[in-house]
């Protein structure tokens, strides 16, 4: 399903969407955070795009390792950490391997449980845990990929997180009002996920 092609041109997708939704992404992160979740993505995903456009790879691995250890090097926030760990762990799960559906399936799960580990998130503590998660489940759950009902599964998570209070993350200092807002990381990992599934087959 994944090829070094459409990994690079995955990694294009989410800067393109990250730099369009900046605005979004920053308004989400002043309602509950510190305001720099936009100019965090935008940034990052900007500095993945530079990097594995002037290295070349020997597979799919080495570009999401390249990325992860980007995203970890240059986003301050919390999110950074965050998502180089996912794509830390999808590139080690997709080691040595042709990324089939199963392949892709077993990364999802393991970035899901790097998430996990280093963020400390439970599911339902409005963090772009709840995103992750379902979408890991959503893709153990079929057994082709349905990838359009993977983007409904992500937009309803996201959706739910608005009535939420926030219990990790700058957002939890909110305490309850927190409530109300949508998570910012949730809203970036469906551009992440949407961006996938525009370049794999
Ligand atoms: P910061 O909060 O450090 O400014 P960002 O604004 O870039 O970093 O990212 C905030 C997002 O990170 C939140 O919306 C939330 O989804 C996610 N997040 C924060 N803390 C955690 C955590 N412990 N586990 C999972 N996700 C988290
Ligand atoms: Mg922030
Ligand atoms: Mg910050």
């Amino acid at each position: 399903v994944l090829t070094i092609e459409h990994t690079k041109r995955w990694m294009e997708e989410i800067e393109k969407r990250m730099l369009e939704h900046k605005d979004q992404l920053t308004e989400f992160d002043q309602a509950i955070g510190d305001g720099d979740h936009g100019i965090n993505m935008a940034r990052g995903f900007h500095e993945v795009v530079a990097k594995i456009n002037h290295v070349t790879y020997d597979s799919v691995s080495d570009v999401l390792k390249s990325a992860a250890m980007t995203l970890m090097a240059k986003v301050g926030g919390a999110s950074g950490p965050l998502y180089g760990t996912a794509f830390l762990k999808m590139s080690m799960a997709m080691q040595g391997k042709e990324v089939n559906e199963e392949v892709f399936c077993q990364a999802m799960k393991d970035a899901v449980d790097g998430i996990h580990t280093r963020g400390k998130a439970e599911f339902g503590e409005k963090t772009l845990y709840d995103v992750w998660k379902q979408v890991a489940d959503f893709l153990e759950l079929e057994e082709v990929a349905e990838w359009q009902g993977l983007l409904e599964v992500c937009q309803a998570t996201i959706e739910d997180t608005r009535e939420l209070v926030a219990t990790k993350g700058r957002a939890s200092y909110l305490k309850e009002r927190s409530k109300g807002h949508v998570d910012p990381g949730s809203m970036s990992s469906f551009y992440i996920f949407e961006a996938l599934v525009e370049v794999i087959d």
